[in-house]
């Protein structure tokens, strides 16, 4: 396929995987990857993990070394974001004034957080946590710190409460929800992770709303909810979701909303300009309406389906979705798109904290959520990804239930 010469817009983990799947296709046409951030791609999920106790240090976290783009002959410009997409001319802008034509274009532009708007939010202290520097800042904070605020118990804020206090921080979590993870997981999962943060020491208020922060010379210190409790703080963690960043692309013409609007084979409204990573949203087989997703699974699988088409071998996106998170000593992992589903059925024993939440609907298997079962979680992506049945809610509710024997059965 004649490509043209390819822009990669960020250097994520989707815009690498891009140019990296493209040359292992195949594809000699010239490549550029443009980022705004000065460092080379590197992988986030180790950010809000290990990286926060020094247990991983930065050398680990860069995606592929440093001779990667020299070897496999991709430009990359670091630190001059793609500014203005001029789609008549088929080329973009970068801050600094250089225009880079291409034949073809993929937006990787990703997500930032979304930002607290109380009054105090400006303040010292407070964090969002998505780029290395924002984890830098961070790991330091925390070495000081003797009380930490967590605001939103989703992923983000999770791992980084349980980090805390596994470095002695008195931690609390507040959640404006009625239950952790709800964006993610059901209501069994939440309830156990609620219950695992709070035997470890972390404080867990549910349906509780942040609605000031006050600190002293610039720097917070105290933090006040909406039912009037005031909490010491001198970090205040937000990991209240992310926003994808569109603006780039919306500014363009390009068709959005949360997310730059894409079809099966991840194409943009625009002429051979397509979307990947968190930034896109994109039709699925496995949800019943377009979704947009922040994993590193969705950012390399995309970036390959993306890749694949350009180098003669195209095929819709159709990837599985799953996720993992390390919360309070234990492995938590998802499989498919879970809600909305009509029948959660439990194998394994939470009491023993191995576990894992199978979801159906209409009696087939959607999703599954494990605890410390990888096999279970491994087995669920298979089936959902050869669209076969599955076990049927019956089977797995039998006590003694291996989803193993199934797979065998089947496959
Ligand atoms: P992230 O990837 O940032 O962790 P998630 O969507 O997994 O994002 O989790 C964000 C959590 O933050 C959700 O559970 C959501 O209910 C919660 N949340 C959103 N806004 C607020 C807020 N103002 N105060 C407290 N919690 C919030």
């Amino acid at each position: 396929m004649d490509t043209g010469p390819v822009v990669v817009v960020g250097a994520g983990q989707a815009a690498l995987e891009a140019t990296a799947a493209l040359r292992a296709g195949g594809h000699t046409e010239p490549i550029t990857l443009v980022g705004a951030e000065t460092v080379p791609p590197y992988a986030r999920p180790p950010l809000s993990k290990g990286f926060l106790t020094g247990r991983v240090g930065t050398d680990e976290l860069w995606l592929r070394p440093e001779s990667f783009f020299a070897r496999q002959d991709v430009t990359s410009v670091l630190g001059d974001p793609v500014v203005e997409i001029d789609r008549d001319a088929d080329r973009v802008r970068l801050a600094s004034g250089e225009w880079i034509g291409y034949g073809t274009l993929i937006l990787a532009t990703g997500s930032s957080p979304r930002r607290l708007s109380v009054p105090g939010a400006g303040l010292e202290g407070v964090v969002a946590l998505r780029s290395l520097s924002d984890a830098e800042e961070l790991r330091c904070a925390l070495r000081e710190a003797g009380d930490l605020l967590v605001v939103g118990g989703g992923f983000i804020g999770l791992e980084v409460a349980s980090v805390a206090r596994g470095l002695g921080l008195r931690v609390t979590v507040v959640e404006a929800g009625p239950r952790l993870m709800g964006r993610s997981v059901g209501g069994t999962l939440s309830a156990h992770l609620a219950a695992l943060h709070r035997a470890g020491g972390t404080r867990v208020l549910l349906e509780r709303e942040l609605v000031a922060l006050r600190g002293e010379r610039g720097r917070v210190q105290v933090a006040e909810l909406n039912d009037g409790t005031r909490l010491a703080a001198d970090v205040v963690v937000v990991g209240i979701g992310a926003l994808p960043n569109t603006a780039l692309a919306a500014q363009a013409g390009l068709t959005t909303g949360n997310g730059v609007v894409v079809d099966r084979w991840l194409r943009t409204s625009g002429r051979n300009v397509y979307a990947i990573g968190d930034c896109a949203r994109f039709p699925t087989p496995h949800a019943a309406r377009p979704v947009r997703l922040e994993s590193v699974q969705n950012a390399s699988d995309q970036a390959r389906c993306v890749a694949a088409g350009l180098t003669g071998n195209r095929r819709p996106y159709t990837s599985v979705p799953w996720f993992w998170t390390e919360q309070c000593g234990v492995r938590v992992q998802m499989a498919g798109l879970t809600l909305p589903h009509d029948r959660a059925v439990v194998s394994g024993s939470a009491a023993e904290g191995r576990f894992t939440v199978f979801r159906f609907r209409d009696g087939r298997l959607v999703g599954a959520e494990s605890v410390n079962r990888s096999a279970d979680h491994m087995i669920t992506r298979r089936l959902l990804a050869d669209g076969a049945a599955g076990p049927a809610p019956d089977e797995v509710a039998r006590p003694g239930f291996d989803i193993r024997r199934h797979l065998s059965r089947t496959g």
